[in-house]
């Protein structure tokens, strides 16, 4: 019995197994923009870039640096990007080897400024954030701000407990 074992690639289609390591994807309705995937990338394939005058958070995925290690699918938090079996990755064109998935970023919900986190980002965050551990109220006050407002609240109430503190013993001291 005569078995064939070679294809007609590449004048006939060929598929490869599901379980082949392919060009990753990232699905932009999922992706929350966190750039772990970027940390994770051996080869720097993945990027960010941030405008924070649009307020607008790129990732930029570069097909023709990926070693198909699959870091990125192992360390997303939302299953945004996930190794294909699409194993051709040759084209003419650039843009062809590149995704861009654009974010809105978060805007301070006191001073208006925009902040590095996206929209997406944060709505998780507080989504996810064990409840009991945490005061909500506190956590729905402070998670919607810039860095610089939180850190100017903070200082301002740690201000104003000691200031409580202090009136609080003058107070006492005067009484007994
Ligand atoms: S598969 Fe590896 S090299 Fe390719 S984008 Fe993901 S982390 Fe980077
Ligand atoms: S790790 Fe996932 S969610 Fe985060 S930026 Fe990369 S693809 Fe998007």
């Amino acid at each position: 019995m005569v078995r064939v074992i070679t294809v007609k690639y590449p004048l006939k289609e060929a598929k490869a197994p599901e379980e082949y390591r392919g060009i990753p994807y990232i699905d932009p309705q999922r992706c929350i923009g966190c750039g772990a995937c970027r940390n994770a990338c051996p080869p720097n394939a993945i990027t960010r870039e941030i405008d924070l005058e649009k307020g607008i958070k790129r990732i930029v995925l570069d097909v023709g640096r990926c070693i198909r290690c699959g870091r990125c699918e192992e360390v997303c938090p939302s299953g945004a990007i996930k190794l294909t079996n699409v194993f051709e990755a040759a084209s003419r064109q650039r843009e062809n080897h590149v995704e861009i998935v654009e974010l809105k970023l978060l805007r301070c919900s006191r001073c208006g400024k925009y902040t590095e986190f996206t929209e997406r980002q944060v709505m998780l965050a507080f989504e996810i954030l064990p409840r009991e551990v945490l005061e909500v109220e506190a956590l729905d006050k402070r998670i919607w701000l810039c860095r610089d407002c939180r850190r100017e609240i903070a200082l301002s109430d740690a201000v104003d407990k000691e200031w409580k503190w202090y009136y609080g013993k003058l107070v006492k001291s005067i009484w007994e």
